[in-house]
């Protein structure tokens, strides 16, 4: 068996098509859609993912403004940067970029965001929603898990969804999100032990562990779904998964990295920045 590739590439595309012609109507209406980004560090790769971003929110028509605190800054000042940030009508979602400098905590800076602006659920408040069912952003690459899986059509209905990776970022707002489509979740960690035995009941399974080649073919059963959200950078500068390319040999389906969730998440955290703005302060977010 061959595994399926599940691009994202695609989807990514009518995303941001979608998300470009909301944006050109907002702006008919008044509204000019704003995203603020905070950094905090001298990060390099921070800095270019930034770049990027700024590039893919200026093509769909999003203004981007960067907030560069030092690498040094305390928690207060960060707080107070972003409450200052998300008091202006003028910035519909504000973004908080890590690595964040020594003693400070994303969530507990992303709680001065109000859910309404915490395009990227990064607000506790924003998480407590997702799993009371209640609307709120998710994280982008929680989201874009599950976009990619249905945009090709793989139903997590009933489904067994193994998630290798508990974060905040993703494997917690993941498995919410997987709950509300009906599937049975597992979630795997670091302390997991005979990791191999529970990913091999997965119908769907997603690793998120940020650890090159972890999942093998051994970790996967005949026919599973595959979705690699790990991003590692190696040695030569070469970006790679999670997953171990033998699992394209027992997969049905495997999506890549680069172009799988990657391209997705960046597509759907504007696409979130829109809907902050469409709804102009109310908490009517989309739903999970
Ligand atoms: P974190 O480091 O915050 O979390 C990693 C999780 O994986 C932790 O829960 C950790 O367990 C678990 N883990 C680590 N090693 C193992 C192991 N050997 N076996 C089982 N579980 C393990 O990472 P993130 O959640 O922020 O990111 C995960 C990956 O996703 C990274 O590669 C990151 O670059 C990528 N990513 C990709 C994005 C995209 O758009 N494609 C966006 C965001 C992240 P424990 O809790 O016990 O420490």
């Amino acid at each position: 068996m061959t595994a399926a590739l599940l691009s994202g590439r695609e989807l990514a595309a009518t995303i941001r098509t979608a998300t470009s012609a909301r944006v050109s109507s907002l702006k008919t209406s008044g509204v000019h859609v704003a995203l603020a980004v905070v950094v905090a560090t001298d990060d390099e790769s921070t800095a270019w993912y930034v770049r990027s971003l700024s590039k893919a929110a200026e093509r769909v028509g999003i203004r981007s403004e960067l907030c560069s605190l030092a690498a040094t800054a305390s928690p207060a000042e960060i707080t107070l940067r972003l409450r200052a940030l998300t008091a202006r009508d003028d910035v519909h979602g504000v973004l908080i970029q890590t690595p964040l400098p020594a003693g400070c905590r994303l969530a507990e800076l992303a709680s001065a965001v109000p859910v309404e602006k915490d395009v990227d659920g990064a607000n506790p408040a924003s998480l407590g929603r997702l799993a009371a069912g209640l609307p709120a952003h998710s994280p982008a690459t929680a989201a874009a898990v599950v976009a990619l899986l249905e945009d090709h059509g793989i139903s997590a209905n009933g489904a067994h969804a193994v998630i290798v990776g508990r974060s905040t970022v993703v494997g917690k707002p993941l498995a919410q999100l997987l709950l509300a489509r009906d599937a049975t979740v597992t979630v795997c960690h670091s302390k997991t032990a005979d990791l191999a035995g529970h990913t091999r009941g997965a119908d769907i399974l997603i690793a998120a562990a940020g650890q090159p080649g972890l999942i093998t073919a051994e970790h996967v059963r005949d026919g599973a779904v595959v979705i690699d959200v790990g991003t590692n950078s190696t040695a030569d500068g070469t970006l790679v998964g999670d997953v171990d390319p033998q699992v394209a040999s027992r997969a049905a389906a495997l999506s890549p990295v680069p172009g799988g969730v990657g391209p997705v998440t960046t597509a759907l955290l504007l696409q979130q920045v829109v809907d902050a703005a469409a709804a102009s302060g109310s908490v009517s977010t989309r739903s999970v």
